[in-house]
């Protein structure tokens, strides 16, 4: 690499323990006084205390993929309640939704991440309609303060947890092997792929770890920050595809892919990462997702994808 390219991101991140209780203040700090509130009540009920009479209005069915109808109804919310700001407590379908909606009014975002998907940390947009996932990158929707709480992270059931880290796993060895990749990425990288092979394994022994939670939500942010700095290659673009057109699910259908898209670039610890995904108490194969061979047939890279099928080794 003799030349690059690397703008940083942007967002205002806090990460710790506890964090949840400085809600409200980083509310405040980005001048928000009328919250819509994104998430299923497991998360966001807590984050209504915190934000205390900062909250207008509260929406609790976000979808995977971010479905166009499920993003009017939201925006109906907005203009009803005359909100100034999103907050998204959740996954990644509560991010995408507070981003979404950000893409229409131009409001302040903060999002509390409860799984490691990283798309808080991005300025890339994934939307479904009439089964089409398109994808789309605008700074617009880059949220504004991310706000990382391990505890929120310890409930999240082990087998979310596996394919979710795998699914940051992924934004990371994508990250390497990226036409743009830079010194800031492959650090970021690097480090992240150490730290989310390092704890997957752990939180599936003792997913009350605090020690592996934490190190599982630190890769995850570099992993998204380096999702957002570079392009994604084919893995990301045959997850889209699947997912869009199958209703798959994201993290999952990640966590399967992973290894084949790997060998298949002939990255050398494809190898680590099929043994990694094969220790997890994950789907191993497509056809586990519900996809069938006429699934697949005249998809590209059918090869990769019939391997990928049965779950056997990646050759
Ligand atoms: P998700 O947000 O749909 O969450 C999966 C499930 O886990 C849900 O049922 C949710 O309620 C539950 N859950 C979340 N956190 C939990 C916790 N701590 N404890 C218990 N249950 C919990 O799934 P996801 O994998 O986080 O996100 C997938 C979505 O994010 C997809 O729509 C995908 O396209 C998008 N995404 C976008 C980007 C981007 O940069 N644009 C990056 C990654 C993912």
């Amino acid at each position: 690499m003799t030349s690059f390219t690397y703008a940083a991101n942007p967002v205002r991140v806090v990460f710790g323990r506890g964090t949840l209780g400085a809600l409200g203040d980083e509310a405040r700090r980005l001048g928000m006084s009328r919250v819509l509130l994104v998430g299923t009540p497991r998360h966001a009920d807590r984050a209504a205390e915190n934000l205390g009479h900062l909250l207008a209005a509260r929406f609790e069915d976000p979808a995977m993929h971010t479905p166009v109808d499920v993003t009017e109804r939201a925006l109906k919310v907005v203009a009803e309640h005359d909100v100034d700001g999103v907050v998204a407590v959740g996954g990644g379908s509560a991010t995408g939704l507070a981003k979404v909606i950000a893409l229409h009014t131009d409001l302040p975002q903060l999002i509390v991440p409860t799984t490691y998907a990283g798309s808080e940390l991005t300025a890339v947009l994934g939307q479904t309609a009439d089964g089409r996932k398109t994808t789309r990158k605008n700074p617009k929707v880059r949220p504004e303060t991310v706000l990382y709480d391990v505890d929120l992270t310890l409930g999240l059931p082990v087998p979310l947890s596996a394919a979710s880290g795998l699914n940051a796993l992924a934004h990371a060895v994508e990250a390497r092997y990226a036409p743009d990749a830079n010194p800031m990425t492959d650090l970021l990288a690097n480090e992240a792929v150490e730290l989310l092979t390092s704890a997957l394994p752990r939180i599936a022994d003792d997913p009350s770890d605090v020690d592996a939670r934490t190190d599982a939500l630190r890769g995850a942010y570099l992993a998204g920050t380096c999702l957002d700095a570079v392009q994604m290659g084919l893995h990301h673009r045959l997850c889209h595809l699947l997912g869009g057109k199958f209703g798959l699910p994201h993290a999952e259908t990640h966590a399967v892919l992973l290894p084949y898209v790997m060998a298949h670039q002939g990255l050398a610890d494809a190898g680590d990462v099929f043994a990694l995904t094969e220790s997890l108490p994950i789907p191993h194969s497509l056809a586990e997702l519900g996809l069938t061979e006429a699934d697949i047939a005249d998809e590209p890279e059918a090869d990769l994808l019939r391997e990928a099928l049965t779950g056997a080794r990646p050759a």
